[in-house]
């Protein structure tokens, strides 16, 4: 295990380890800015497994299954920026508060995590400091060059649920999910009704709020920024062609989108 020179304290990510913080299109001109908080499963060397077999550490409770191929293609497509976090919710959720049960879950939906049980207080302190903080810092730091550089930001978190929760089917393909801003989830919602083949969640599966959510209230709420989130069922993005279909969908809605939002004077 390394440890920091100066304090002793152990750190979670080594040398043999990537960067938390995955980028796609920075120089995206697009007043879209995407995030995907659960973009990747990686678990940093010196946690090994976190004691769950690989079968756990592939399924939903870990990452977002399907949306890093949605969201790599969307920004391509819509010629925007995409933030992502490349490290397994389990470690720590970055769409979380720092310090709620489900920031570093003991169990998520009926799996225990071991390697999460018992953590001291500087070992919660590590993995925030090490994958939460670089990658909320990293979307701080964007938002503000962009606001330096005059160009607006129409935040849009990007999220896929598991089709069944606990023994509960979900019938939704696709779920819009908001809270205080009330600019874009309705557009969105009414363009996707408009597509005649979806079953459309109304902040379904989820609804935004300030304790289960981190990247919509303190990124987009706290500085004004029209924003939505997107949740699109997992078994539509099993390959890659559902994916690339979500992906052409979603890039048609959101460029009709952002020409009335421009009529309008939003952006
Ligand atoms: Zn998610």
């Amino acid at each position: 295990m390394a440890f920091d020179s100066s304090s002793g304290v152990p750190l979670l990510l080594g040398g043999a380890d990537i960067a938390p913080v995955h980028e796609h299109n920075t120089a995206g001109r697009s007043p879209f800015l995407f995030t995907c908080d659960h973009y990747g499963r990686l678990l940093p060397k010196s946690l090994g497994d976190l004691g769950l077999p690989e079968s756990e550490l592939t399924r939903h409770i870990a990452w977002d299954i399907g949306i890093a191929g949605v969201a790599a293609s969307l920004a391509l497509q819509l010629d925007a920026h995409l933030v992502a976090q490349r490290y397994s919710r389990l470690v720590i959720d970055c769409n979380r508060p720092p310090g709620v049960a489900s920031s570093i879950p003991i169990i998520s939906e009926a799996t225990m995590i071991p390697g999460n049980d018992g953590l001291s207080r500087e070992q919660t302190a590590t993995r925030r400091r090490e994958i939460f903080d670089p990658y909320h810092r990293r979307i701080d730091e964007i938002i503000d060059a962009r606001q330096h550089a005059g160009m607006p930001t129409v935040l849009v978190s990007l999220h896929s649920f598991t089709p069944v929760y606990a023994g509960i089917a979900r019938p939704w393909h696709i779920g819009t999910l908001y809270q205080r801003d009330r600019s874009l989830a309705p557009r969105l919602l009414k363009a996707l009704r408009a597509e005649g083949d979806l079953v459309v969640g109304d902040n379904e599966p989820y609804a935004v709020s300030d304790l289960t959510d981190y990247t919509i209230p303190v990124h987009a709420e706290a500085r004004g920024l029209i924003n939505t989130g997107i949740e699109i069922r997992q078994d539509l993005l099993a390959d890659q062609s559902g994916q690339q279909q979500w992906a052409d969908r979603l890039a048609r809605i959101l460029r009709e989108i952002e020409t009335t939002l421009r009529a309008e004077a939003f952006v």
